[in-house]
C-alpha cells in the first residue's frame, strides 16, 4: 500500500493497539529508570541517554492519548494530509471539530499515565505557596503619598505574615522572611533528594529483575542474528 492511496474512511485504534502502547509507555519508563540506577555501576553522565529517553516517552504518550482520542471515537476534523496524521494532528484535529461544536473528550487515564503525571510534578511544588486563605495587607505607608501600602504583607511560613510588605519590612521581619525561605529551599532539596533515592531503588529492582529473568538472549534476537 504506498501513501497516496491510503485513504482511511475513520481513524481507529484496535483496543490491542492501546494496551501495547500502554505496554511501550511502561517499558520506556523501566528503561529510564535502569538508566537512572545503572550510574552506580557505570562512571557515565548519563544525562543524554535520559533526555532522549523523557523525549521518546513523551511522544509515545502522546500517540497513546491520540490513540485513546481516536478509540473513543472522538469527533475528529478532516485530516489535512494523506496517510495516517501524527499523534499532535489528531488532538488539532479534535480540537478543530471541538470549535466547530462537537463535544471534547480526554483521553482515558491509565496507571502509566498517573505515575508519568505523578513523576513530573515539582515534589511539594507548594511549598511556596502553602497558605490558602486571605493574605493581611501591608500596615506600612507610601513614603512619596503619606498614603496607606496596597501591598500585601509578606508570608513567614506556618500561617504567619509580617506586619508589612517586603519593601516596608522591618530588619527583624526581613530576617524571618529569609529564613522561611531558607527552610523551604532546603524542604524542597530534601523531598527532591527523596524522590532520586526512591526512583534508584526502583531501578535497581528493576536491574536485578532483568539479571534474574533475562540469562539468556531472547530468541528473537538470536534469529535476527541468524539473518
Ligand atoms: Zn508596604
Amino acid at each position: 500500500m504506498t501513501e497516496s492511496n491510503y485513504a482511511p474512511e475513520v481513524d481507529s485504534a484496535s483496543p490491542l493497539g492501546l494496551q501495547i502502547l500502554e505496554e511501550l509507555r511502561v517499558l520506556l519508563l523501566e528503561c529510564q529508570l535502569v538508566v537512572i540506577s545503572l550510574a552506580d555501576e557505570v562512571d557515565l553522565n548519563f544525562e543524554d541517554c535520559l533526555g532522549g529517553l523523557t523525549a521518546v516517552r513523551e511522544l509515545v504518550a502522546q500517540a497513546s492519548g491520540a490513540a485513546s482520542l481516536m478509540s473513543q471515537n472522538a469527533a475528529l476534523d478532516s485530516s489535512w494530509s494523506t496517510g495516517p496524521s501524527r499523534p499532535k494532528a489528531i488532538y488539532a484535529r479534535h480540537t478543530a471539530a471541538v470549535n466547530a461544536g462537537a463535544s471534547r473528550l480526554t483521553p482515558n487515564t491509565s496507571l502509566i499515565g498517573t505515575v508519568e503525571a505523578r513523576l513530573e510534578r515539582l515534589p511539594h511544588s507548594d511549598l511556596s505557596q502553602n497558605y490558602s486563605g486571605s493574605r493581611p495587607g501591608c500596615t506600612g505607608f507610601v513614603a512619596k503619598t503619606g498614603k496607606r501600602c496596597t501591598n500585601t504583607a509578606i508570608y513567614l511560613g506556618a500561617g504567619s505574615f509580617a506586619q508589612h510588605c517586603y519593601s516596608h519590612c522591618t530588619p527583624g521581619e526581613r530576617q524571618r522572611y529569609r529564613d522561611h525561605q531558607d527552610r523551604q529551599n532546603q524542604a524542597l532539596e530534601d523531598s527532591w533528594l527523596e524522590r532520586e533515592e526512591l526512583l534508584r531503588l526502583v531501578g535497581r529492582n528493576i536491574i536485578d529483575d532483568w539479571v534474574q529473568n533475562r540469562g539468556q538472549q531472547p530468541p528473537w534476537l538470536i534469529e535476527l542474528a541468524e539473518q
